[in-house]
């Protein structure tokens, strides 16, 4: 399905895998998600203590992939922690 992209008026396909690995919304191409750091959706991070124990899985909603990735590399840091 073609969709004309709000920001670069070009069309590109809306269920080419480009676009779906992008995200971003349904009259943004690709490129234009990438490009502009469109995609805004809010990325959940399990964390999960180091004795495995279910009880203590942590979800947390990270607001950018940046936080999600501070937060990755924060539990990484911290042996008594697993990501996953
Ligand atoms: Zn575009």
């Amino acid at each position: 399905m073609l969709r004309e992209c709000i920001h670069c008026e070009t069309d590109f396909n809306l269920n080419s895998p480009a676009k779906k690995r992008a995200g971003g919304k349904i009259n943004e191409c690709a490129d234009c998600v990438e490009e502009l750091k469109l995609e805004t959706a809010v990325r959940y991070l399990g964390l999960q203590s180091g004795d495995g124990s279910a009880g203590t899985l942590n979800i947390v909603a990270c607001k950018s992939n940046e936080e999600r990735a501070a937060t990755v590399a924060a539990t990484q840091a911290d042996p008594n922690k697993d990501v996953v």
